[in-house]
């Protein structure tokens, strides 16, 4: 049988006056594992969170979190879970430690405990040497460990991350990050929400994208990427040769495109496990001269592209789901 996941919700609604913040949305998350909630600006993704996290109720639709219902059980859920919120209300003139401390006071550990708790986490996190400074010194990086740190004093089983790593230069994300996998190796199971692909695609183990309050694609990274229809191929050409787009047409599954020059050939293909040098040895068979050939595999982008008609990082609210995206919609889901 299956395990009761640690996090369930179903039918989520939420309103805010004429605003849909969530039209009813269904997420699952199995113990020890991560789900990340993919969307652009204003998607819904924190509504979400502040639902499941007991700080706000739904309109409809009802969670559960480690077993507990997040209405009529709110006080047990806030026991069993970690937060680490995009405007975490840690202290700017307190050290680093003294913040930790006090969330773990205020969470109800004795100070004794609470002590203990922040030097194994300032530790942990690599604040042991930054511990007496108060926090308005700390580098975008460094608060960023001290808000995870900060989550996980009363050790939850869950843990909420809210975009942990928005607003980070790269390697300060990608210290992040390895903390983030570290804690799921642990055993904890986590939500949580980002902008970024990237940081779903190396983080996650199922995602959900969401637009406009809703689900609109789930899945894993593999099987998102692998529903936009697969890999595409380019082909360069040492000099424009027609019969080239001949040669090409029984490994392809759409229409060849060719650029103005005629040199660069482009068009969608189903499989790609060595398809490359496949290719390479069919146009060589039709007598075509070939610079490179490259196969292309789709990346989240990609998938989100296919699902909205935009990309990501654009908060223009457009047409949702263009034709593609209905196909594509149709196939995950
Ligand atoms: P971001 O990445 O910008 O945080 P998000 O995906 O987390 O975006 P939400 O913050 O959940 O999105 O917002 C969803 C929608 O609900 C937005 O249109 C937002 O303006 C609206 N909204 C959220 N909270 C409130 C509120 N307290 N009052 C009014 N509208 C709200």
């Amino acid at each position: 049988m299956a395990e009761t996941p640690m996090i369930e919700a179903r039918g989520l609604t939420k309103r805010y006056g004429p605003v849909v913040a969530l039209a009813g949305i269904d997420l699952e998350v199995p113990a020890g594992s991560i789900l990340g909630v993919l969307g652009p600006n204003g998607a819904g993704k924190t509504t979400a969170v502040r639902i499941l996290t007991t700080l706000a109720l739904p309109d409809e639709g009802h969670a559960q979190v480690a077993g507990f219902d997040v209405t009529a059980q709110a006080a047990e859920v806030r026991k069993h879970i970690g937060v680490t919120a995009q405007d975490a209300t840690l202290d700017e003139l307190l050290t680093g430690r003294q913040n930790l401390v006090m969330v773990g006071e205020l969470s109800g550990l004795r100070r004794s405990q609470a002590k203990a708790r922040a030097a194994e986490l300032l530790e942990r996190f690599d604040l042991a040497d930054a511990a007496n400074r108060v926090l308005k010194t700390y580098s975008g990086g460094m608060r960023r460990r001290l808000d995870l740190a900060a989550g996980l004093t009363t050790r939850p089983p869950v843990l909420f991350l809210d975009e942990p790593t928005t607003g980070l230069d790269p390697t300060s994300r990608v210290n992040v990050w390895g903390l983030i996998r570290d804690l799921v190796s642990d055993g904890l199971t986590l939500l949580l929400t980002t902008q970024y692909l990237d940081e779903a695609d190396y983080l996650a183990d199922r995602i959900v994208v969401i637009d406009h309050g809703r689900v609109i694609a789930e899945g894993s990274s593999q099987e998102l990427k692998a529903a936009t229809g697969g890999a595409t191929l380019e082909v360069t050409l040492t000099t424009p040769q027609a019969e080239a787009v001949d040669a090409l047409s029984r490994f392809v599954a759409g229409p060849v495109h060719t650029s103005h020059d005629g040199r660069r050939l482009r068009a969608p293909v189903r499989s790609a496990s060595g398809l490359a040098t496949t290719v390479v040895r069919a146009l060589d068979e039709a007598g075509v001269l070939v610079d490179d050939v490259e196969v292309h595999q789709p990346s989240l982008d990609d998938v989100f592209f296919a699902l909205t008609g935009r990309g990501a990082d654009e908060t223009a609210h457009g047409e949702v789901a263009d034709v593609a995206g209905v196909a594509l919609e149709g196939a995950i889901r």
